[in-house]
């Protein structure tokens, strides 16, 4: 891979970290400091992420995918409903299974709080 790739990678990786909430391709492209990176090739890294591991896709209903770094503690979301950006909230409801139909076996849960943010709110 040319050096000049490595170091978009680089910048990419950066962005994400530094974000501290799942980044949209736009939202890297702005934040990534580096020369010539284009949104294909912000599109191509974070597609290699997920396959490497570093990445985890952060899929809300109707919107653009984000993205955070992998291996995080367990957290939820929260999308702001004016700029749009997506946060991370690490509280949690906790045990969920009185929620659910007699007889089912709860595996997993996923929690998208919506409202607005600091900034807009
Ligand atoms: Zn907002
Ligand atoms: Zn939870």
């Amino acid at each position: 891979m040319p050096p000049r790739n490595t170091s978009q990678r680089r910048a990419i990786r950066q962005a994400i970290e530094d974000a501290d909430r799942p980044l949209d391709a736009h939202e890297v492209l702005a934040a990534a400091d580096a020369d010539g990176l284009g949104l294909a090739t912000v599109y191509r890294t974070l597609k290699l992420g997920v396959e490497e591991g570093w990445l985890t896709p952060v899929e809300l209903p109707n919107a653009p995918a984000r993205y955070e770094m992998a291996g995080k503690q367990h957290h939820h979301h929260f999308e702001c409903r004016s700029c749009q950006k997506v946060f991370e909230v690490y509280g949690c409801p906790g045990n969920l299974t009185p929620l659910i139909p007699k007889g089912f076996t709860l595996e997993d849960h996923e929690v998208i709080l919506y409202g607005l943010c600091d900034q807009c709110g």
